[in-house]
């Protein structure tokens, strides 16, 4: 999964963009439901919020490491519950 860090300035571009609903405003700034971030595997080639972030404030998140096949399996996952 990806996160947002402090740096975030609630511009509030990133949240439609993202394909799983992953991105919620927070109690300061906007967050990412590391349960819910695919990297945007099984929708896009790139991470959408970061091809949109003004700021550049969204980098992997050291917490949740996760490979292609984990993502895909999380993609797979979501679309069988949605
Ligand atoms: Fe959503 Fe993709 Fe950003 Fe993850 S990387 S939060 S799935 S837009
Ligand atoms: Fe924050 Fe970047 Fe999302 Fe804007 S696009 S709300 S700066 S994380």
């Amino acid at each position: 999964a990806l996160m947002i860090t402090d740096e975030c300035i609630n511009c509030d571009v990133c949240e439609p963009e993202c394909p799983n609903q992953a991105i919620a405003l927070g109690l300061e700034i906007y967050q990412i439901d590391p349960h819910k971030c695919t990297e945007c595997v099984g929708h896009f080639d790139t991470p959408q919020c970061v091809q949109v972030c003004p700021v550049a404030c969204i980098p992997a998140d050291p917490q949740h490491p996760e490979d292609r096949a984990t993502l895909w399996q999380k993609f797979q996952r979501l679309r069988a519950t949605a």
